[in-house]
């Protein structure tokens, strides 16, 4: 393990403060090829603090400690740090007189209290801060290099990027070349999705599953001496990921399954119309969210009563009270219906029970049918059962809708 993190303070471990400076920081450090340890954080308290930093000794290169470097008594960075490393705190001329200019240029009157803060552990190395009061300062205990940042997020980002990554990179602690790919998948649950990728991993790689519903995201990366070492060990990941998931893998650039359907859509030169009833014009809502979409996409009808399937899209009203509204024989012609009004090559149709209400024994809350239909094919329809809240269902209806378009398009036309 060869940096590690510390964030001090009262109040990110009462958790009023979101710690952005660790997730900046780790995020910065992890995509420059840093490896990172632990983090940890500690409250405004003295001998935790003290704790940490002889936890952070034993185990790291490198220590970037956030907080605590204020003029108020609860700002106790120093003075631990002091104690820890056995040096008394010193009075920094320079840092005294860059504080005390400051306040000049900005008008303010110079306090006492303000003082504390120019004061160092003996034989530290002052890191000038030139965003803000606090100076920081560097510190090397037992060959591990120490780094004291103040908590202001402004400063603490800006002060990482002057002072402490150059350092880092001097000292050649633990950096490499780094590559990173974000993989989208849906279809398989995430315990699927690890089961497929058993056995996978690979030296100088790593997977990260994180469910995004009702999208499982794999995060991938790979490290190398170089550029072309890293990103050879990542495609490789890539391809064997994509051989073992399948059509389950619609993005690897990031894009979002709306994008990757109207890429496609796009390519096929190939126009879509929506009739939408239990999602309410989610997927349309979504569609759109894509710029260029109106080179392929012609109207979304919300026909969310009976009479509207009737009127609007031509549903006959027999086969309404034969089959019920959600049926496949009613979503089918509901997509045949705008497809013909629209005169698009392609349509999707959709008729559910989003519940809470609403459900039967035949038909519980969840069921939901999609029809396909295209200009020269059978027009087709499919029933799902899903479950969860209303706003579940919409959107997990919504998503399979933009699946079955992506799997028709890229198999059948
Ligand atoms: P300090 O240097 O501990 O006096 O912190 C100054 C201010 O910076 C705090 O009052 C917080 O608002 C903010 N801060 C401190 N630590 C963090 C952190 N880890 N993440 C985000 N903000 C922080
Ligand atoms: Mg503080």
């Amino acid at each position: 393990m060869k940096v590690e993190i510390i964030t001090t303070g009262d109040e990110i471990m009462s958790g009023v403060t979101l710690d952005t400076n660790f997730y900046w920081v780790a995020d910065k450090l992890v995509s420059l090829g840093f490896d990172l340890g632990f983090h940890t954080s500690v409250g405004d308290d003295e001998e935790a603090i003290i704790e940490a930093f002889r936890t952070a000794q034993r185990r790291a290169e490198a220590v970037i400690v956030s907080g605590g470097l204020g003029p108020t008594t609860d700002d106790l960075t120093a003075e631990a740090a002091s104690r820890f490393f056995g040096v008394p705190l010193e009075l920094n001329d320079e840092a005294l007189e860059m504080m005390k200019r400051r306040f000049d240029e900005r008008g303010y009157k110079f306090l006492e209290v303000n003082r504390k803060q120019a004061y160092v552990p003996k034989g530290s190395k002052i890191l000038k801060n030139f965003w803000g009061t606090a100076p920081g300062f560097q510190y090397e205990g037992e060959g591990v290099v120490f780094f004291f940042l103040p908590g202001v997020p402004k400063e603490f980002k800006v002060m990482i990027e002057e002072y402490v990554v150059p350092e880092l990179e001097l000292r050649g602690i633990g950096r490499k070349k780094y590559k990173k790919k974000l993989i989208k998948t849906f279809g398989l649950r995430e315990s699927e999705v690890a089961e497929r990728l058993q056995g996978i991993e690979r030296d100088g790689a790593e997977i990260g599953y994180r469910a995004h519903f009702p999208e499982i995201h794999l995060r991938i990366s790979a490290y190398g001496d170089t550029e072309n070492e890293a990103e050879r060990l990542l495609s490789g990941l890539l391809e064997d990921i994509i051989s073992r998931l399948g059509e389950c893998v619609f993005s690897t650039e990031g894009e979002t399954l709306e994008e990757i359907v109207g890429k496609l859509l796009s390519q096929k030169r190939l126009t879509l119309a929506l009739a939408e009833s239990c999602t309410g014009g989610l997927v349309a809502h979504r569609v759109t969210n894509v710029p260029g979409s109106s080179n392929y996409f012609e109207r979304g009808v919300v026909s969310y009563s009976n009479k509207s399937k009737t009127e609007i899209l031509g549903v006959p009203k027999e086969l309404i009270e034969s089959f019920g509204a959600v049926s496949s024989q009613v979503v089918e012609a509901m997509a045949v219906g705008v497809r013909r009004l629209a005169n698009t090559d392609l349509s999707v149709s959709i008729s559910g029970i989003a519940g809470p209400d609403g459900g039967t024994p035949e038909k519980p809350v969840g069921t939901v049918f999609i029809g396909i239909s295209h200009r020269y094919k059978a027009t087709v329809s499919r029933r799902f059962q899903f479950k969860g809240t209303r706003e579940e269902i919409k959107l997990i209806t919504s998503e399979v809708a933009f699946d079955l378009i992506r799997k028709f398009v890229l198999n059948d036309v």
